[in-house]
């Protein structure tokens, strides 16, 4: 039986008990009560790309705080090249196969595919998500303009992401602009575009002194702005500390991070996942659904039961068209379809998996806008 760390579900599980109810509660998603409802600061709001949301806007479903609708169509290629330059052995991005060679005749690259990426997200509300969060931003070759077409098209919420991405992807002026000049132009960004969270913003492998840089300004842009932070560990979840350290350093409460792909650290006792939990960030399992699943679920399993289960971020970070449904995968639901089914085998509740899937990332990406929106 899996601990479960939230008093308010104790007090509610002991009172079912008291009435006889308990093994009906078992069976209960959170939402049927409402009773551990999350709260929100006053006046916070989710920013999607056609409007701001209350965040009870979104209490009806699954938020997916970490995919990608809309890169270059050479980002895949060039993120392999780069991955295998940097470690031979481990040049493997998860369960993202490399993209498959143009079909003949030529097919548009799916991310520039409204129709197709509109069913997508059809699909995706039909497997119980509510908001998908892009993580890409120019350096990643997103187009902010497709995106909003794929919201309007589909019906479905979406965040964009805003920041700057890798080392390998900065464009030149990272090296020659100061802090504060990467801060300003992060504040201008966020101030004038219909984005709604920094992210995902990363260290590739050995973390930069650039990536540092970048790391600082996004801190100091957050405090200016309040949006919230998440981001990309090189592989094997590497310099995961030292992101925390710098963002928080430059004055971000730990509570609006979420340190990314820590699945992907290979750390079965999970004690640097423990660690960040322990400081109030929250962490990243988002490349689920394919083979490493089974290493995957008893870390998480071993995180909810030492009571981190309000630090657990899900999602695929999906990047590939094998990755859809049009492609023949589980597409953006995979979280939902194939990597909680899971963990509910494990003998993780469905309350928990509630409060991890729909509230988590609701309490992460509500903030409170320092200036009024302007696109
Ligand atoms: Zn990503």
């Amino acid at each position: 039986m899996l601990a479960e760390p939230r008093s308010l579900r104790l007090t509610r599980r002991e009172a079912l008990n008291i009435l006889g109810l308990g093994a009906a509660a078992a069976v209960l998603p959170g939402a049927a009560s409402g009773a551990n409802s999350p709260q929100f600061p006053k006046g916070a709001i989710i920013r999607t790309i056609l409007k701001d949301l209350p965040p009870e806007a979104l209490a009806g479903g699954s938020t997916l705080f970490h995919e990608h609708m809309s890169l270059a169509e050479d980002f895949m290629p060039r993120w392999m090249s780069y991955a295998r330059a940097t470690n031979p052995q481990s040049g493997r991005r998860g369960a993202a196969p490399p993209p498959p060679a143009p079909a003949t005749p030529p097919q548009p690259f799916f991310m520039q595919d409204p129709e197709l990426m509109a069913d997508e997200m059809r699909a995706a509300a039909k497997d119980g998500v509510s908001c998908i969060v892009d993580g890409g931003h120019p350096d990643m070759g997103r187009d902010l303009e497709f995106l909003k077409e794929l919201s309007v098209k589909s019906g479905l919420p979406i965040v964009a992401g805003c920041g700057f991405y890798t080392q390998p992807f900065y464009p030149a002026e990272i090296a020659t602009w100061s802090e504060d000049q990467i801060a300003q132009e992060l504040i201008r960004q966020a101030n004038s575009q219909p984005v709604g969270v920094f992210g995902e913003i990363g260290s590739w492998d050995e973390i930069t002194d650039n990536e540092r840089k970048v790391f600082r300004a996004v801190g100091k842009a957050h405090v200016a702005t309040n949006l919230p932070i998440f981001t990309h560990t090189g592989i094997p979840g590497k310099s995961a500390m030292e992101q925390l350290d710098l963002l928080e350093g430059a004055g971000v409460k730990p509570q609006r991070i979420v340190i990314g792909h820590l699945g992907n650290l290979n750390d079965p006792k999970v004690e640097v996942h423990k660690a960040i939990c322990k400081r109030g960030a929250f962490i990243g399992f988002d490349r689920q659904g394919g083979p490493g699943d089974a290493r995957q679920v008893p870390m998480v399993v071993a995180l909810i039961e030492a009571g981190y289960a309000d630090n657990l971020m899900f999602s695929s970070d999906l990047s590939s068209e094998a990755q859809t449904k049009k492609g023949g995968g589980a597409g953006y639901g995979k979280t939902l379809t194939v990597w909680v089914p899971k963990l509910r085998q494990a003998g993780v509740s469905d309350e928990i998996l509630h409060g991890i899937t729909v509230d988590n990332p609701r309490r992460f990406l509500a903030f409170v806008p320092k200036k009024k929106r302007k696109a």
